[in-house]
């Protein structure tokens, strides 16, 4: 089994409601031996359009996150919860969660066997912490998922509805912990090594 066969298997699945309302399944993407993978909550719009993961607004803040704590999004893999967009961009329910995870996501994880995992919003992050907790309290702190880092993240969704920049701000949290995360990273035992760079306290993007 690889991603391409597992992403082939994907684009027929009707195991959940979402399946009726998706123009197409939305796989993940991306370096299919990242050290680092990216899961959001699930597609929307433009992402169900294009059918690829995190290309509409949130998705660019994303890439400017990553370029400014210099990550290259070609290193890293991205990919959702769910793999169908829920109608109105509204949460995924539990019961299409569980079925999206169970068949692709922990799949996804067991082929590309990342060294750091970040959640990015609160859904993404119950899925790994195995209980609600709000994404104000779960971001910044190291949590472990079958023997995983995993760091969850503001959703840059929400960054959207947040632009302040300030001290504190959800910016300028997530600033600080994309550096925490590259940080980490750096520290671990190849898959590959890149160079440190120093912590900024302002946010680049
Ligand atoms: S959301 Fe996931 S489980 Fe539901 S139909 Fe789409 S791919 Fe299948």
């Amino acid at each position: 089994m690889n991603l391409e066969l597992l992403k082939a298997q994907a684009q027929s699945c009707a195991a959940c409601r979402l399946a009726e309302g998706r123009t197409q399944v939305v796989f993940g993407e991306g370096n299919p031996d990242a050290r680092l993978m990216f899961v959001g909550e699930g597609p929307g719009e433009e992402e169900d359009r294009q059918g690829r993961p995190f290309v509409g607004k949130a998705g660019q803040l994303l890439d400017k996150i990553l370029e400014a704590a210099g990550i290259p999004r070609g290193e890293v893999y991205i990919t959702n919860i769910v793999k169908c967009r829920p109608p109105n961009n509204r949460t995924p329910l539990p019961d299409e969660a569980k079925a999206c995870t169970g068949r692709w996501l922990v799949r996804e994880i067991e082929l590309v066997s990342p060294q750091v995992i970040v959640p990015l919003g609160a859904v993404a992050a119950e899925f790994f912490l195995g209980e609600k907790v709000p994404i104000t309290k779960a971001r910044g702190n190291w949590y472990e998922w079958h023997g995983i880092r995993v760091f969850p993240m503001f959703h840059p969704a929400y960054l959207l509805r947040n632009p302040s920049r300030a001290p504190g701000s959800p910016k300028h949290l997530t600033w600080l912990d994309i550096q925490e995360v590259k940080r980490v990273l750096e520290s671990l035992p190849p898959k590959e090594k890149r160079g440190v760079r120093a912590v900024n306290q302002e946010p680049l993007f």
